[in-house]
């Protein structure tokens, strides 16, 4: 079996340092070519002195220069350094990388997953946010070059699993009735709105069940994680949004299941550990051990599901908005969304606020068709642009 080259888009986050701990255990099946972060410098030192990649990519100039030194400092002649935003996109589709985990979050990810899409390589797909803004764009990209389409989202992951024998993403099964999208309902299930008024950033990050980066945290907490998701599960499995069903499932041990026209339900479970779908996909058409602890079920004893509260939580609601309108609208959803959640974590607005930021966007900025990709960062810098004019009014 030949070993495969990997690209690590965003390696010192949450999905990176996952991804790692994954290959530090298959070594005979993973060598990883390119590793890159925005921040955390000290943590990509690190990482790139366990697995001494021919790359390093980091945003700033002067931070490259120094991981530079600090690497040859530390006897690595084989780390390569860049920066700048184009090398991201230029170690993601080097001959020798095989597999592209896009672990960026948010909108400064699209360009270098689409990059590995459009170069045919096998895309591991975390950064949802890239996929929502571009939407059927990104999917045409996959289709064209023949690139594998991994979902490493868990709820996604866990679709793809439960769904037909050689599926590959990108295509509609006929045979399937409906997903059912299943959610934690985040660290805020049970709050009253008026709770909500007052949270802090710190309560938003602290989910129940998973340790992921900031961002996301927030987004699961105003449930705009499972509008996001919405809108992915639409895009990987060709579905309409009628046929997702968003399910409350508090203890997240069900994954996500696919109900088929036969009234069988199929369901993937696991403990909540972002390790699985990693390996999954990275073994993917195989398997191969993740680390992750076996399920105990007599642990867990009892599993719970319940409907979404959409007056609660309006952020659902939008991206069923945004998915059904289409075109540019889910890249304004998702622009709005990044820059509304910056605010609220830096203390500048309220958690309330993100989705009356989010639904100004969707009003007032001007839905065109997205025929290429300039015209969907547009729709995003225009998206950013209102809602951080909204945001200064509040504040005035
Ligand atoms: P994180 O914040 O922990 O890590 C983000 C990574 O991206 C870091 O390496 C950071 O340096 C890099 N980065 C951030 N901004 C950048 C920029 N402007 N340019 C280049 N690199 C940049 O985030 P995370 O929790 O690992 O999530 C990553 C993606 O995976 C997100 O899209 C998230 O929605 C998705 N995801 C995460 C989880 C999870 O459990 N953490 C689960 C499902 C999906
Ligand atoms: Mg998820």
């Amino acid at each position: 079996m030949s070993i495969k080259g990997l690209c690590v888009l965003g390696s010192t986050g949450s999905i990176g340092v996952s991804t790692l701990d994954v290959v530090s255990r298959h070594p005979d099946r993973y060598r990883v070519v390119a590793l890159t972060a925005n921040n955390n410098i000290d943590r990509l030192f690190e990482q790139c002195q366990q697995f001494l990649p021919a790359f390093a990519v980091v945003i700033d100039a002067d931070q490259a220069i120094s991981l530079r030194q600090r690497l040859l400092d530390g006897g690595n002649k084989t780390t390569e350094v860049l920066s700048g935003v184009k090398a991201l996109e230029e170690v993601s589709v080097l001959s020798a990388v095989d597999s592209v985990m896009a672990a960026i979050v948010g909108a400064a990810g699209l360009l270098p997953a689409l990059a590995a899409a459009r170069a045919g390589k096998t895309v591991l797909l975390a950064n949802k946010e890239a996929l929502v803004m571009s939407g059927p764009l990104f999917m045409a990209a996959v289709a064209e070059s023949g690139a594998a389409l991994l979902p490493i989202d868990s709820e996604h992951n866990a679709i793809f699993q439960c769904m037909p024998a050689h599926y590959r993403a990108g295509r509609t099964a006929m045979e399937v009735r409906r997903i059912l999208l299943t959610a934690s309902g985040g660290p805020f299930l049970r709050k009253s709105i008026e709770a909500l008024h007052d949270v802090t950033p710190e309560q938003a990050v602290a989910h129940p069940n998973w340790v992921m980066g900031r961002k996301i945290s927030v987004d699961s907490a105003t449930m705009m994680n499972k509008g996001l998701e919405l809108i992915e599960a639409c895009l990987l499995f060709q579905i309409p949004p009628e046929k997702v069903q968003v399910v409350i499932h508090p203890q997240s041990v069900i994954h996500s299941m696919v109900d088929y026209v036969d009234g069988t339900v199929l369901a993937q479970m696991g403990n909540p550990d972002m390790r699985i779908p990693i390996a999954h996909a990275m073994a993917w058409p195989e398997r191969f051990d993740s680390g992750a602890e076996p399920l105990d079920l007599f642990g867990i004893q009892r599993l719970d599901f319940e409907a979404p509260d959409f007056e609660r939580f309006p952020c659902l609601q939008r991206a069923y908005d945004a998915v059904t309108e289409g075109e540019t609208m889910p890249a304004i959803l998702n622009a709005a969304n990044e820059v509304a959640v910056g605010s609220f974590l830096e203390g500048g607005i309220r958690f309330t606020a993100i989705p009356d930021v989010i639904k100004h966007c969707m009003d007032s900025v001007a839905v065109i068709k997205a025929h290429d990709i300039p015209e969907v960062l547009e729709a995003d810098s225009k998206s950013r642009e209102a809602a951080a004019a909204y945001i200064a009014r509040l504040q005035s």
